[in-house]
């Protein structure tokens, strides 16, 4: 019984080339190194695909364009084998927000409003208004086995005085800091065309992971170079000089020659982050599997069928009561959860 309307699995995606572009680079010679990214398309389509159920406000716009940036950055600078996804949990009028990221760049983001935003809302505003809102980084590998766990670090979105903190760039600095004790300086933005972000990592002197090549600074460890490098403080401070007007007007080339014509660079090949959904019927189906079957036969008895639309991409996805059957059946219900919806 084929049924061409149950895609299995759906990767929607725009042109390459038309997506955004991410440009790493060295400072050569010294323990510092860089990433810049553009979305464009990758961003634009996003922001379409949701204006179909209503759009989201300006502010809301602004927090989603960043954290997908943000979200980008930090999976092109660890290179990790499964999604990295940047989830913002909040006790405002934004419940919650999320940005995933595959290894070769495809991506996604959604935000739940539950409340009215005001003009000009920042972190706090949107998320953090009685001091609960969270900030989680999750790594979720490719060929997660049944039962293991993925890798997640928590931050609140407040400094260390407990004052809140009002920039998306701020938390996440604090949470490279705190979490992977890595000097991080962030410069991020977004309008409705652009959504872009630099950003800046000392290499860590010791550990495990993020080395490239030699560093200089003569057998002294991490946690010993953390905030003294001057080589990074040099460049950290020159990347804050970035206006947000700036990041979002000019091009690639022109960003990294005003910052950092002083500089010896070495760049790399540019990569191309794209709009990625991975959504599939399949994993819809786990999900009202965890439902239970109780939920999903009041739903049917109601409706005639059981319709879930993809938050991330828009898609609609249709169980008949035949469908919703199969759905308890034990095959269905051995494939264990993802612990996420979609
Ligand atoms: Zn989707």
């Amino acid at each position: 019984m084929a049924r061409a309307n149950h895609p299995e699995h759906v990767t929607l995606e725009t042109e390459p080339v038309d997506g955004g572009e991410l440009h790493k680079f060295l400072f050569e010679g010294l323990p510092v190194r860089g990433i810049l990214v553009r979305l464009t398309g990758a961003w634009t389509e996003m922001l379409a695909r949701r204006e179909a159920a209503g759009g989201y406000p300006e502010p809301v716009r602004r927090l989603l364009g960043e954290m997908s940036v943000a979200a980008t950055l930090m999976q092109a600078n660890i290179k990790f084998n499964g999604a990295l996804i940047l989830q913002m949990q909040g006790d405002g009028p934004v419940r919650m927000a999320v940005a995933e990221v595959q290894p070769e760049l495809g991506l996604r983001a959604t935000a739940t409003v539950i409340g009215e935003v005001a003009e000009g809302a920042g972190v706090e505003a949107l998320l953090n208004v009685n001091g609960q809102g969270r900030c989680a980084i999750t790594l979720d590998p490719k060929d997660r086995k049944p039962g293991q766990t993925p890798y997640q670090g928590v931050v609140p979105l407040h400094g260390d005085q407990r004052e809140p903190l009002q920039q998306l760039s701020e938390v996440l600095e604090h949470y490279m800091l705190q979490s992977e004790q890595l000097d991080t300086r962030l410069v991020l933005a977004a309008d409705d065309r652009v959504a872009a972000g630099l950003l800046i990592q000392r290499l860590p002197v010791q550990g495990e992971k993020n080395l490239e090549g030699g560093t200089a600074s003569g057998g002294r460890s991490n946690e010993e170079e953390i905030g003294l490098n001057e080589h990074y403080n040099r460049i950290a401070m020159l990347a804050a000089t970035l206006k947000r007007e700036e990041l979002l007007t000019l091009d690639v080339d022109t960003i990294l020659r005003r910052l950092f014509w002083e500089e010896d660079l070495r760049r790399f090949e540019p990569q191309h982050p794209r709009f990625a959904c991975t959504c599939s019927r399949e994993r819809v189906a786990r999900m009202l599997n965890g439902l239970g079957r109780d939920e999903v036969e009041s739903v049917l008895a109601e409706r005639g069928h059981v319709e879930v639309g993809c938050e991330f991409c828009g898609i609609q996805y249709t169980f008949d009561p035949i469908d919703a059957a199969a759905l308890f059946s034990p095959v269905v219900s051995q494939a264990g959860g993802t612990g996420t919806v979609q």
